[in-house]
């Protein structure tokens, strides 16, 4: 593929291998301009691609630019010599990796997420007492992994603060700054003890590795000719420093990035990195790094590209303005309502006007600079029948069918939560009425243990009261039906996923509640929203794993609050499904992505730009900011001593980077940009005084080329606000419907006492309720129900992995060792996902394991393959019975497979139980292991209720166009499987985790530990 590069790009191209800083501006094709010089190197500079390292922020980055690469190669390049892409942390895990003994890592360790840092950091923090610091509140915890965090940014650890404390002795600051610093001191600790390390813990060790060992850093040099660094106005000064280490003094850098877009400094992004690019990396003659600008703007018209040259201003950027390549049409209109909800319905008609005029859903997004703004535009645009889907994990926690699926995680976990068991009962499922509650808890009342000093009293919880309903009087008969129908399924499911997967738990709550059938009974946007979100969520629980053992349900909920709380993991910029909807997330989320028309509400002053989350990081002030003497990037963190003028400063430089963010957001914008806000918001609770509009919506507002559609004058503060009238069917128990409902008590349960006050039964009710908590939180709980510590569960996965390789399973499941992030597994995934769209079922297994030998062979080009070989085929011709179908077979031998089919199709007594495989055909005899085993559980499960007379098993290879091989699983077949399952469950049992090299080893994220492995590659 060839690109014309533009004037500006093709000034960088002459440059040739040498050190550039390139200013890239928003919408100037900076992706591409880095494959551009990418592929210059190699066709007119006889540099190979496998000697050039390219390096961006986020896996997704990475695959994105690798794959553009690729496509301009010239057609001389051999495709399987491959520009080596990473992640700046991928690189300093793979130097780690490489030569870890010497910095005294073990190379078998992990390597733990934020969130788990936090956690890990609440276990230390809480097994010691604390003088200084205040253990009952819970900011006190992000204190110390804020300044663990900022330590690492800066390549320093806890010690060098206890050593740099000798002379601040009597500063009460710095009295609480090593309390903080001997808490850190414990979490590393920790860490080793776990053979766990986390993400700071990778660049300051790799770092540290490579400046006291140059010959390595040399080594490591040598490998390459060129390195290219993506978003490099992202990067800390300690990844600054390890690219100096390995690649400084001259060798060809080349960092591409844009200042104006700098807008993580708040988890420890350093704008001197860039701003300095020109003297830390010369060029090999010693003079500074040549500098060059990228200004075209390629994806916003020019009225948009005016105000946010504007924007930029305010953020005091130095770089050049944007110029727009084309003269779109553009639009920016202006909108202060009354309320949020007015606000709401102002962008819901506005995408609604679109779409009339033939813009599909998908080319509208919605950005919001906070979380908590997300409730209220969810709940308008679904009453408007919008389709929409929310792309980041804490406004996915505003939809209501996710929210319900956590609560029901909760009460599984924790029968006591009662605020989730209030989201359940009052819930569409069951719409327990405040009458029905007031029963319950009066039967909780009269049973109440007469003596609760007697030896044994006995416990009487909400969940017994519901199990004792044949004692209650009172209950009307419809609410006796609810409540029996909600303890059958609680039952169940407590039963069920005792030894279950998270993922396979959401999933199965998710059929035991019916929830797809409510989902499949909704009209089509509606139903398109539910599903888009469900899967989002299953995807997250997928993908997500805890700090040490399986994922459990209590560690996943916890993830779920520390992100509801602090996004600060959600990196990664939004991965969308491609679906016609509307998509909502955050304008962090939001960065690199575009769409035709952008709505940003809530802006409003103190929300966009935000205000600090507290304070500005002071480090004179406060304990948890690192002191000056300890950052590296000394020029930028000159602080004055004055107080005044240091907080004048820090807020100068906090406004800045809202002004960026704002610059983000506008720059999304293709064609139309509405910016909005309103005087009222806050459910359940308004604020006490009307908002203003914010310095950047009056920016827009009078900008002269916006258009303004309307600004209202305030008006009375409303009581509450309340969410859009029921459309259809009034709820007898709720006014407002179950939905408007269900979310006020997921905002806030206090909400229920308003509902109560409405209903006129506020006494009553608060009497009642107060005694049914009472009861909730001084009851035992309803029984253990951990998982039975002498069963064993291997996953259908991790048995054909054993089937190929003992070692491999072992180094996999029992005593795991880091492994590569698996593009070819990911494809394979999204080729899963879209066969379940297509099939309208469950979202698919698509954990990495599976795709370890499930995604092996791409097609070749020009094949047939993926999705569009299933699209011909058969099996997309029929709708499955039972899609992503979950099984557990008990083996007799303490150990149950655990899977999940594909599909199953059902003619009369026939059944087919399909696996669909996203590569080609492969005759490797492990892979039938899976195949045995879906027989096994056919046979000894069965999935209906009537069982089938006979059974085929198939897999369907995609990956070269359609090749389908079936087996009859007759008796004697699925015998002879039930034999080999009971062998292979039976050595694992035995421990024999013996290597068994064959051609898996070339794909094998072991191959670098492995004696044999190595010798059957270079065989
Ligand atoms: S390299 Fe080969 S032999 Fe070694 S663990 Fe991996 S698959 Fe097994």
């Amino acid at each position: 593929m060839t690109l014309q590069p533009t004037p500006e790009q093709q000034a960088i191209l002459d440059l040739g291998p040498t050190s550039i800083r390139v200013r890239a501006g928003a919408g100037t094709g900076k992706t591409t301009t880095v494959a551009m010089v990418i592929s210059n190197l190699v066709a007119n500079h006889a540099i190979a691609p496998e000697r050039i390292l390219g390096m961006t922020f986020t896996n997704k980055a990475a695959a994105e630019l690798a794959e553009k690469v690729s496509n301009l190669l010239p057609d001389s390049v051999d495709p399987a010599r491959q520009v080596e892409v990473h992640t700046y942390h991928g690189f300093a895990a793979q130097v780690l990796s490489e030569y870890g003994p010497l910095a005294g890592v073990d190379t078998r360790s992990g390597i733990i997420t934020p969130t788990f840092a936090r956690q890990l950091i609440r276990d230390v923090f809480f097994s010691a007492p604390h003088d200084l610091l205040d253990m009952t509140y819970r900011g006190t915890l992000d204190r110390i992994r804020k300044l663990g965090d900022q330590l690492g940014d800066h390549l320093s650890g806890p010690e060098d603060l206890l050593r740099a404390s000798v002379i601040h002795a009597g500063d009460e600051i710095w009295a609480e700054r090593v309390e903080i610093a001997q808490a850190l001191v414990g979490y590393n600790a920790a860490k080793r003890e776990l053979r766990v390390v986390d993400y700071s813990d990778l660049v300051t060790l790799s770092t540290r590795l490579m400046q006291a060992h140059p010959a390595l850093a040399g080594t490591i040099r040598d490998r390459y000719r060129v390195v290219v660094l993506d978003e490099y106005q992202d990067t800390n000064p300690a990844q600054r420093v390890l690219m100096t280490t390995i690649f400084g003094n001259g060798f060809p850098v080349i960092a591409v990035g844009d200042e104006d877009q700098t807008i993580y400094e708040w988890r420890g992004a350093s704008a001197q990195n860039f701003e300095d690019f020109v003297d830390h990396f010369p060029t090999a003659e010693g003079a500074p790094a040549h500098d060059t600008s990228l200004t075209l703007n390629r994806r916003s018209g020019p009225g948009i590209l005016e105000i946010a040259n504007e924007i930029r201003l305010e953020a005091n950027s130095a770089a050049d303005a944007l110029e727009a390549a084309d003269d779109l049409d553009t639009e920016v209109f202006t909108y202060w309502g009354q309320d949020a909800l007015s606000e709401a319905e102002w962008i819901a008609r506005q995408f609604e006007a679109l779409h009339e005029s033939g813009v599909p859903w998908s080319h509208m997004a919605v950005l919001f600079r906070k979380n908590k703004d997300f409730a209220v535009v969810i709940d308008v645009l679904g009453r408007h029948d919008i389709p929409l889907e929310v792309a980041n994990v804490g406004g996915l926690l505003s939809v209501p069918e996710i929210a319900l699926l956590r609560a029901w995680l909760s009460v599984l976990q924790n029968p006591e939560d009662s605020t989730a068991l209030a989201q359940i009962l009052f819930g569409s499922g069951y719409r327990l009425g405040i009458a029905d509650l007031a029963v319950l808890t009066g039967w909780l009342a009269a049973n109440k243990p007469e003596e609760p000093d007697a030896e044994e009293p006995e416990p009487v919880t909400l969940i017994e009261a519901i199990e004792s309903l044949d004692q209650i009087d009172g209950l009307s008969a419809e609410a006796r039906k609810r409540l029996d129908r909600f303890h059958d399924t609680y039952r169940e499911l407590l039963v069920e996923t005792q030894s279950m997967s998270l993922a396979e738990t959401c999933r199965l709550i998710l059929d035991r509640t019916r929830a797809w059938q409510d989902v499949e009974a909704l009209p089509p946007n509606p139903r398109l929203t539910a599903r888009l979100n469900i899967y989002r969520f299953l995807d997250l629980a997928d993908d997500w794993s805890p700090l040490s053992g399986r994922p459990s349900v209590e560690a996943f909920l916890d993830y779920l609050d520390a992100m509801e709380e602090e996004p600060a993991e959600e990196l990664d910029s939004a991965r969308l499904s491609g679906e016609d909807a509307v998509t909502l997330v955050t304008v962090h989320r939001a960065k690199g992505l575009e769409w035709e028309n952008v709505a940003i509400p809530a802006v409003f002053d103190g929300n966009f730009p935000s205000g600090p989350a507290g304070s500005y990081p002071d480090p004179v002030k406060f304990s948890y900011y690192l002191p000056v003497e300890l950052r590296l990037d000394t020029t930028v963190d000159a602080l004055p001593e004055d107080q005044q003028e240091r907080s004048a400063l820090l807020r100068a430089r906090h406004y800045a980077q809202e002004w960026r963010v704002a610059y983000v957001a506008a720059t999304r914008a293709k064609r139309r940009l509405f910016v909005s806000g309103a005087y009222w918001y806050g459910v359940p609770e308004v604020r006490v005084t009307p908002a203003k509009p914010s310095p950047l919506f009056t920016l827009v507002e009078s900008h002269p080329q916006s258009v303004n559609a309307g600004h209202a004058e305030v008006g009375a503060r409303p009581e509450m606000l309340r969410r859009s009238e029921p459309d259809a069917d009034p709820d007898p128990l709720f006014e407002g419907g179950w939905q408007a409902a269900l979310r006020m008590a997921i905002d806030d349960p206090s909400q229920l006492d308003r509902l109560a006050a409405l209903h006129g039964v506020e006494t009553q009710y608060q009497r009642l309720a107060g005694e049914w908590e009472e009861r909730l939180f001084s009851l035992d709980d309803v029984g253990a129900h951990g998982p039975d510590e002498k069963s064993r569960s291997v996953s259908v996965t991790g048995l054909v992995t054993y089937a190929q390789c003992p070692k491999r399973y072992y180094w996999t499941d029992v005593d795991p060792l880091p492994r590569r992030r698996n593009l070819a597994a990911t494809r394979g995934s999204e080729i899963h996902r879209r066969i379940e769209l297509d099939q309208r079922g469950q979202v698919p297994f698509d954990d990495m394991e599976l795709g370890l030998y499930d995604a092996l062979d791409e097609p070749e080009p020009g094949e047939t393959g993926g999705y569009s070989a299933y699209e011909g085929s058969r099996f997309a011709a029929e709708r499955a019975r039972f899609v992503e179908a979950p099984f557990g077979v008990d083996m007799g031998n303490n150990y149950t497979i655990r899977g999940r089919i594909d599909a199953i199709y059902v003619a009369d007594r026939h059944w087919e139980v399909v696996d669909f495989k996203s590569g080609r055909r492969k005759d490797d005899p492990s892979r039938m292991v899976q195949l045995e085993a879906y027989a096994v559980a056919v046979n000894d499960v069965g999935f209906g209720d009537a069982r089938p007379e006979t059974v085929d098993v198939t897999f369907a290879y995609l990956g070269g166009g359609l090749e389908v091989v079936t087996v009859s699983a007759d008796d004697a077949w699925v015998e002879s499987a039930r034999a080999h399952l009971t062998a292979l469950t039976n050595a694992i049992d035995a421990g024999e985790f013996t290597e068994s090299p064959g051609e898996w080893c070339h794909t094998c994220d072991f191959l670098q530990f492995c004696g044999p492995g190595q010798e059957e590659v270079s065989g």
